[in-house]
């Protein structure tokens, strides 16, 4: 027996021949954005009172005026047909982590032709049948109902296919109860929830209350590329997202060869045609690179408002997803598809801005470096109140194989600042301003606080939560999950700490306030400052030293979900009207087992490709071996026996250990989730080790040394 597919494959990729770089073409943007109903294309479909309207909803992002509806949805047809869509649909995020979307055509029957109609009625609200859709219990089948809710603070776009395309109308999704069964409902209410806390803490610095606030978020997406012959060849991939199996080759990352390394033109290739169909989607793609492990890259769009960003994030897995199929490649978007490489992350960039201005840009002048600081102490409080809370955002069966094991970032959640802003951050709480260690000191008022260094930060890559110049860098997520989780999280926690703030000082007289304001942060830095932390993330040493602080370390998804049962978690959800209780249940039991069954799925997946696929080729080396030595015997040959005999005694006890591992993996797999895992572990050790000693054209499926470097 030999693996034909497995050398077909690599023959084949082997004789793929990459077209030569094109002619220089003038490059153009007119395509940005085409695909978008934004403000342009509003005014040019709209009378103009209604676009006014509209714009004005879109702004304030206020409920839209029922009167207006048809008119737009009627732009919107006409817009979607110039374009080539005679499909709409309501394009939601259930709680599976994905998108959903439910298409129905603009054609309207009229009597033996057809027009193409669509009411204001169809653009509001959709109801899809809800009832498959993950609910965790706050959907009786009995009133199975879920509506879409049109989302008009981020655009309907087209998404195309070969002979067609499909007018997207981002919706909220919820049960006939009103309560949120997405992940795009949470996030708007934590939105609103975090820009009237901004807006009161505002309030307190003498600025006016009433100006626009926005949450801006910039998503770095992670993601592996092989080709998709080896793809279809793994079982384990195709139905799990990851390999459950494969002895790590003998280079791999550790020459670090890969990371920002010239990008392979089939590679780019691919890349040019992603940010193309990005760009038409008004999505900034802006940077690509490779990352360290070899076949892992990076993309990067310019950061926007968070609720359009996610949806943008959302948009930016399906498109390389596809993309890659049309190259003959497969986007792995798994946080750990190869064990022994680096995992994929999704780092989450963070900020606030308050009438345009970035609150987490240290200031110019006294006023603004005041404000910069308060709104830095309260993220520091926010994220040392609620690590659990962050650390729980960001769980998963995928994840769990990145934070929590000794990988980037760790599960302990901690805060990098740097050298200078710590320096500053001492400088406030011993209370006595000096000069900052590369500048001077600064004056408000009549207090001191310390000048701030712009865009002074250091980078530490192992840090899950990093200042990194104007915002704050979450690396924490995973970069199969949606950013709505991380962002409803920080929103929330910060909008506490923002209230906190405010709450203390309202009560702050004019004359002295910039007194009593260092006084308060120099006792919130002394309160919290154990969550600072700029030394590596990795190594054990920080782990004791977390513990020593206080600092929670949930390893696992099921330990790190837990404090969603918290008396007090659910009253701050609660609190800021962006989950009800029932609503955290909900989720909690939602989250929980979607990790059940992908673990389980996972156990039932090696189990089988153990049984049907390794054992049978190492079965068939050990007969070839046993048949050897009878032939020696046979012959009289005895020079080599020897070496064979001890060969086969070796691969019999490999065999003998595999099969153990099978069977106590099928034992596991009627148990508990901790028991698979640690099933799977054992087989994976006995499954590794054969694909080392079994000769190469034995091996079923591709391995990583092809799947990593073949391309
Ligand atoms: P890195 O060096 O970590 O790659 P970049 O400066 O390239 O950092 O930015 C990473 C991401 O952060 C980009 O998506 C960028 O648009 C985003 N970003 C920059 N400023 C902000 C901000 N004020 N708010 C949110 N995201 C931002
Ligand atoms: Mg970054």
């Amino acid at each position: 027996m030999s693996s034909p597919s497995r050398s077909e494959a690599v023959k084949t990729v082997a004789n793929l021949v990459v077209p030569p770089p094109r002619e220089a073409v003038p490059a153009e943007l007119g395509e940005y954005g085409s695909d978008v109903f934004d403000a342009e294309v509003m005014q040019k479909f709209l009378p103009k009172d209604i676009c006014t309207k509209l714009q004005a909803t879109i702004e304030r992002g206020e409920a839209l005026d029922p009167a207006i509806a048809g008119d737009v949805a009627h732009a919107m047809k006409e817009w979607a047909l110039s374009r080539g869509a005679t499909s709409y649909t309501h394009w939601f995020q259930p709680l599976t982590g994905g998108t959903a979307e439910k298409h129905d055509s603009f054609l309207e029957p009229s009597g033996c032709r057809a027009i193409f109609s669509f009411s204001g009625k169809n653009l509001i609200m959709g109801e899809p049948d809800a009832s498959s859709f993950p609910s965790g219990g706050l959907r009786s089948t009995f009133e199975a109902r879920g509506y879409t809710a049109w989302d008009p603070t981020s655009p309907a776009f087209i998404k195309r296919h070969s002979n067609g395309a499909t007018l997207c109308i981002p919706t909220a999704f919820c049960s006939y109860t009103g309560e949120a069964l997405d992940k795009k409902t949470p996030l708007l209410r934590s939105i609103q929830a975090l820009s009237r806390s901004t807006r009161r803490l505002m309030k307190c610095f003498g600025l006016p209350g009433d100006e626009k606030v926005s949450v801006t978020l910039g998503v770095e997406q992670e993601y592996f590329l092989i080709d998709r012959r080896f793809y279809l060849q793994r079982p384990d991939l195709l139905q799990t997202g990851r390999t459950l199996f494969g002895a790590p080759p003998a280079k791999h990352q550790q020459l670090e060869d890969h990371y920002f390394g010239s990008i392979k033109t089939r590679v780019l290739n691919f890349m040019t045609e992603v940010e193309q169909e990005l760009w038409k989607l008004g999505i900034p793609a802006k940077t690509r690179h490779n990352e360290v492990a070899p076949a892992q890259f990076e993309l990067a769009p310019v950061f926007e408002d968070v609720n359009l960003a996610c949806d943008h994030n959302m948009l930016v897995m399906e498109i390389l997803r596809q993309t890659a199929e049309r190259h003959g490649l497969v986007c792995l978007l798994h946080e750990k598809p190869f064990a022994g490489v680096n995992g994929s992350g999704k780092h989450n960039n963070w900020s606030i801005s308050y009438g345009g201005r970035n609150l987490l840009n240290p200031g110019n002048d006294p006023h603004q470096n005041a404000i910069f600081l308060t709104v830095l102490c309260a993220v520091i409080e926010a994220v040392d109140r609620h690590g659990d809370l962050l650390r729980a955002a960001v769980s998963g069966a995928g994840n769990d194989h990145r934070l929590g094991a000794n990988e980037a970032p760790p599960a302990v959640i901690s805060m990098y600042l740097g050298d200078q802003l710590s320096d500053v951050i001492d400088q406030l709480e011993k209370g006595a301003p000096r000069s900052s260690r590369h500048a001077n000191t600064m004056k408000i008022g009549v207090d001191t606080l310390p000048t701030l260094p712009r865009d002074a930060t250091d980078r530490n890559r192992t840090s899950p939560f990093a200042f990194t110049g104007n915002k704050f860098e979450f690396r924490a997520p995973g970069s199969s999950q949606s950013c709505s989780g991380a962002n409803v999280t920080l929103n929330v926690i910060v909008a506490e700490a923002f209230d906190r703030m405010a709450e203390t000082h309202e009560k702050f007289g004019k004359e002295n306030f910039n007194a009593a304001l260092q006084k308060h942060l120099q006792s919130l830095v002394k309160a919290h400052k154990r969550i600072i932390f700029n030394g590596d993330g990795y190594t054990d040493e920080w782990l004791k030293e977390a513990a020593a602080r206080g600092l929670p370390n949930a390893r696992t998804t099921m330990e790190s979900l837990r404090c969603l049962n918290d008396e007090a978690n659910r009253a701050l959800f609660e609190k800021y009207q962006v989950f009800s209780t029932r609503e955290t249940e909900s989720r909690f039991e939602v989250f929980l087992e979607d990790y059940h069954r992908k673990v389980r799925i996972e156990g039932q997946v090696a189990l089988e490709m153990a049984r049907t696929m390794v054992l049978p080729a190492a079965e068939n080396e050990y007969e070839r071996l046993l048949r050897t030595l009878c032939q020696a015997k046979e012959a009289g040959v005895k020079q080599g026996s020897a070496a064979v005999k001890k060969q086969a005694a070796e691969l019999g006890a490999l065999l003998e250990t595999c099969h153990g591992a099978c069977a106590a993996l099928a034992k596991a797999l009627t148990g508990k989730h901790e028991e698979i895992l640690a099933a799977m572990a054992e087989l994976r050790k006995s499954v590794d080790a054969l694909e080392k000693v079994l000769p190469d054209d034995l091996w079923p499926v591709p391995k990583y040394r092809e799947m990593l470097f073949i391309m």
